[in-house]
């Protein structure tokens, strides 16, 4: 748990008070190699949310209907899994977001302790690269005490993304449920933004490791394809939000995407792409550690975990 100062970090009942809530701490989910990339999920915990704030836009029958043959309570709570992506390549140990941290949900934060789990100490971190600023991506890149938890690492993150959080117009024009978020990124930003650095579509942000804009979940969401040879594995973030409906009708508007109609066309985009490459994917909130594939079935797609 992301606790205190380094000095005090790995002290005492951590993981068992995790444990205590049901959090699966310490659980890497998958390796899988990509050249001499090593790539590993680590679970920071789950979310719990209304069904609301995934299902509320969409179209009502039709989605009862569905979610009945998925066997989905459509009034029970979500709680999608929380997966980070850490890639160990040529010495560089980059991790893909940063976690909830201590501040947003009592089921998240535990990637401090995935990690220990794996061996792998903060101060190891070389990159922590942001597919965007939700609290559940953003809030663990803090300690406690507001000093950078990977402390050694580079923080990096899409340019668009960055100014539309930092702004402080933003906490006056979001979604009123959504002022909290935007004021817990806006603190964190201003701590980090000095060591912050920027970048864009298309770039090559480290060897191996394109960014890819799929803005729409967020105002400047960010994707990153991993690299080797003609291989690749493609890091989607919150792009594909869902193992269901996002697959199963990826142009319904789904309620956490904040542009939803931008968003539909990306993650339509990218299914697509997915599925005709037969392209590895991880998704930060999809099942069993949210790496696997895509599959086309008809005009729509389903999400095939590893294992
Ligand atoms: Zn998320």
């Amino acid at each position: 748990m992301n606790i205190t100062r380094r000095t005090l970090l790995g002290s005492a009942g951590a993981s068992a008070a995790l444990g205590a809530l049901g959090i699966r701490a310490g659980w890497a989910a998958t390796d899988i190699s990509l050249g001499d990339m090593v790539i590993t999920t680590l679970s920071d915990g789950y979310l719990t949310q209304p069904a609301d704030f995934m299902f509320a836009p969409m179209p009502q029958d039709a989605l009862a209907a569905y979610l009945a043959t998925r066997g989905i309570d459509r009034g029970a709570a979500l709680t999608p899994e929380c997966n980070v992506t850490l890639v160990r390549h040529e010495g560089r140990v980059i991790l893909f977001d940063a976690g909830s941290g201590t501040g947003f949900l009592d089921t998240a934060g535990a990637l401090p302790d995935a990690l220990d789990a794996l061996g792998v100490d903060p101060g190891d971190v070389t990159h922590v690269v942001f597919t965007h600023g939700h609290a559940d991506h953003l809030w663990g890149v803090l300690d406690d005490f507001d000093d950078p938890f990977f402390y050694n690492a580079k923080h990096m993150m899409g340019q668009a993304e960055f100014d539309y959080w930092a702004d402080p117009d933003t906490v006056n024009s979001i979604a009123e449920d959504r002022v909290p978020m935007a004021v817990g990124a806006k603190r964190r930003l201003d701590v980090m933004g000095d060591q912050m650095q920027f970048f864009g579509d298309g770039e090559e942000i480290l060897p191996g490791v394109a960014a890819r804009a799929t803005f729409g979940h967020s105002p400047g969401h960010m994707s990153f394809e991993l690299r080797s040879g003609s291989s690749s594995v493609m890091v989607v973030g919150d792009a594909i939000l869902n193992d269901h409906v996002a697959f199963a009708h990826p142009d319904w508007p789904i309620g956490a995407d904040s542009d939803r109609e931008a968003a539909a066309n990306v993650r339509k985009g990218l299914l697509d792409q997915l599925a005709q490459e037969q392209m590895t994917m991880i998704g930060f909130h999809l099942p069993n550690g949210g790496i696997g594939r895509v599959e086309r079935q008809g005009d729509a797609f389903a999400f095939v975990p590893n294992q």
